[in-house]
């Protein structure tokens, strides 16, 4: 299992190998998915680094539904095939950043979901192809942000999914990780409010990857959120929001009121 983390480096955004042992960061050449080779650069120390999302998306695809659970308690139906929707790279939120309810909300509410990151070009695969192949490069910590209420008004999600910030992703990008059966919590003020396992998805990492690919072409570092188990519920300002997927870590951002336009 390898864990890499991206962060902000003088000369613009870096990529590195985090050791949790020593927590000491390695910086790597170009990305994780291109075959990395370390630098004759001396570690750095993860506390002062700042962290961002790691991935680097041309698209944020997200899976709707994909815990019996979780469609229930909206009172949805299970989809037969995935439910897709699109996330715009722009909302986006590194760690420890803070998410802002926007003015057009009254109900913004928080779904932990596992986040897979795209390690090379997939098109039109099967789910064999993808397992095969290593499509999927590794996984993150995703929080698919919501407003229910614009949700259930707007026909389409764009809105309700899409407001800046709402798009928390991290800590880290974590290669080698059995994704078939990983725990998926979130906790609000300490208090846990989601818990799941991806065991109990509707349709598997490899299979969303395969049917997404059937529809857009995924590019590396592009990012899949596969749906949020049961217990959203909503967030106000001064909450300290924690998402918590098994082998990778707890992704926290504090939740603030949007400021004025
Ligand atoms: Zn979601």
């Amino acid at each position: 299992m390898t864990r890499y983390v991206r962060f902000a480096g003088i000369h613009g955004p870096r990529w590195g190998v985090h050791d949790p042992d020593t927590n000491l960061v390695a910086p790597i050449d170009g990305a994780p998915w291109d075959g990395p080779a370390s630098l004759p650069e001396p570690p750095l120390a993860l506390t002062g680094l700042a962290l961002l999302p790691p991935v680097t998306p041309t698209k944020i695809v997200c899976v709707g539904r994909n815990y019996r659970e979780h469609a229930a308690e909206l009172g949805n139906p299970l989809p037969s095939e995935p439910l897709l929707f699109l996330k715009p790279p722009s909302a986006l939120l590194a760690p420890g950043g803070a998410i802002e309810l926007p003015p057009e909300s009254n109900r913004v509410e928080h779904e932990a979901e596992l986040g897979l990151v795209i390690g090379r070009r997939v098109r039109r695969a099967t789910a064999d192809e993808v397992a095969r192949t290593g499509a999927i490069f590794g996984a993150t910590c995703v929080d698919d942000v919501t407003a229910r209420d614009l949700q259930k008004t707007d026909v389409q999600f764009t809105r309700a999914k899409g407001f800046d910030t709402f798009c928390p992703a991290g800590p880290a990008l974590v290669e080698g990780l059995h994704l078939a059966d990983l725990f998926v919590a979130l906790r609000v003020n300490g208090a846990v409010r989601q818990n799941g396992r991806t065991r109990d998805m509707v349709f598997s990492a490899e299979t969303l990857v395969a049917f997404i690919s059937g529809v857009m072409t995924l590019e590396p570092g592009d990012l899949i959120a596969t749906g949020t188990p049961a217990g959203v519920g909503p967030l106000i300002p001064g909450d300290l929001v924690e998402v918590e997927v098994e082998g990778i870590g707890v992704l926290t951002n504090q939740v603030i009121a949007a400021a004025s336009r």
